[in-house]
């Protein structure tokens, strides 16, 4: 099977990888460069946390576990897997109400979670300053953080070393029909092969519009916490944080360079403001008093990234064929790091025939009657 895969961030990139795994031949068409759209300014927090209905909650458990396979089976030296977990923290006065809740829940889907008392935090993350006020902590041993930029370099490397060419080159509309599938595009030329993988995150729905279909993503136009978020990073430090820090006044989780990314729930609503450099500066002043409260030492921030998201209307991963032969197959979704090598998977056994249970409640036939149901971000102690 020869496959145009058109976009080349984490999803667009896993595909064409188990596509070669697979022996399939793959053109892959990038409008701008590797990385360019989410992929490359992500918290990459791989979790199955807080995800609802339990088929949410099931891909993105399964997510986890492709992970692990992925990172073992990928023919590299490098390691980009961090699976040290992460902790959940209310520092705040409803700190057992949310702990209740959270441990309700995990334990209702069967979620991995333990309570952690102060003394052994102190132990395991000696770098925080954990104040005495708090008496414990929700840990979730199955999550994982990635160094996205690793991964997204060595599937590159292998794509490369397996023929694959990266074409620079924007997709304007797809037509198929029984026989072939055809990208057309910017420069007029046009590109046949047997199936297309629309991976394109953000702009989905208009390069979907302009070949007939409707699959709704939140439009980056938008500016709202659905569609960005301020990702802060610092500058390298000398702090060895091991784990993920989810909490309601920061989150906050290590890189392989000894830099960090952050987040601060209570300034997201500040990217209706755009992409604007002295709010941008107001929001690292406020990432830096976060950090220095939470390390008791000053950490400089490098830069906060005014980030798009690629936010299916409705919050959930639309994934599968849009059109009657069956020869383009969409994926976009929230969550793609933690979804990325499972979703590049099946989208490809599914090219090949074999249809996937775990991918009935994301098809993109829900919204065939032009009907979507607006989900907001919930951002209290994270939610990615
Ligand atoms: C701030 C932030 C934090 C996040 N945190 C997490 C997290 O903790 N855990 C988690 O699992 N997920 C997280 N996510 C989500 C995750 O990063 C995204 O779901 C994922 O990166 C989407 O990957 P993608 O390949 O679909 O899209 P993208 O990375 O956006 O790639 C799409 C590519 O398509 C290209 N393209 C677009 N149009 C065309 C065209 N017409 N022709 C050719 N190429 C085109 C673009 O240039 C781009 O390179 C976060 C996202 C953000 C923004």
């Amino acid at each position: 099977m020869k496959t145009i895969v058109i976009g080349a961030g984490i999803l667009g990139l896993a595909a064409a990888y188990s596509l070669t795994e697979r022996g399939h031949e793959v053109i892959l068409i990038e409008k701008e460069g590797p990385f360019a759209g989410a992929s490359h300014r992500s918290f990459a927090w791989l979790n199955a946390n807080n995800k609802f209905p339990e088929s949410y909650y099931r891909i993105n458990r399964e997510g986890i576990e492709e992970h692990k396979r992925f990172q073992q089976e990928f023919p590299s030296e490098h390691t980009w897997l961090h699976p040290s977990g992460n902790l959940l923290v209310d520092f705040g006065n409803t700190r057992s109400e949310t702990y209740a809740k959270r441990t309700a829940d995990a334990n209702g889907m069967g979620y991995p979670v333990e309570t952690i008392g102060l003394n052994r935090l102190r132990e395991i993350e000696p770098t925080i300053h954990w104040p005495d006020s708090l008496d414990c902590a929700l840990f979730y041993p199955e999550e994982a953080w990635l160094d996205n930029d690793i991964l997204g370099e060595e599937l590159l490397r292998v794509l490369n070393d397996r023929g694959v060419e990266l074409r620079i080159s924007e997709a304007v509309s797809i037509e198929t029909d029984s026989s072939t599938a055809r990208v057309n595009l910017s420069d007029g030329t046009s590109i046949s092969a047997d199936s297309v993988v629309l991976a394109v995150g953000a702009w989905t729905r208009e390069l979907a519009a302009a070949s007939g279909f409707f699959v709704p993503v939140a439009d980056l136009a938008e500016q709202t916490t659905r569609t960005h978020s301020l990702l802060g990073l610092t500058e390298p430090v000398d702090i060895p944080l091991q784990r993920i820090l989810i909490s309601d006044r920061v989150n906050v989780r290590p890189r392989h360079d000894g830099r960090m990314w952050v987040q601060v729930a209570r300034v997201e609503e500040r990217v209706a403001e755009g992409n604007n450099p002295r709010m941008l500066a107001e929001v690292a002043k406020v990432m830096g008093e976060e950090l220095e409260r939470l390390f008791d030492r000053p950490v400089p921030i490098e830069k906060v990234i005014y980030s798009g998201r690629s936010f299916p209307e409705d919050g959930h991963s639309i994934i599968g064929f849009l059109d009657e032969p069956k020869r383009l197959y969409t994926i976009v979704t929230h969550s793609g790091m933690t979804l990325g090598p499972l979703f590049g998977r099946l989208a490809v056994e599914e090219l090949e025939g074999k249809d996937s249970d775990l991918l009935e409640d994301f098809r993109p036939s829900r919204f065939a009657d032009g009907r979507v149901e607006e989900a907001g971000f919930d951002y209290f102690i994270g939610r990615q």
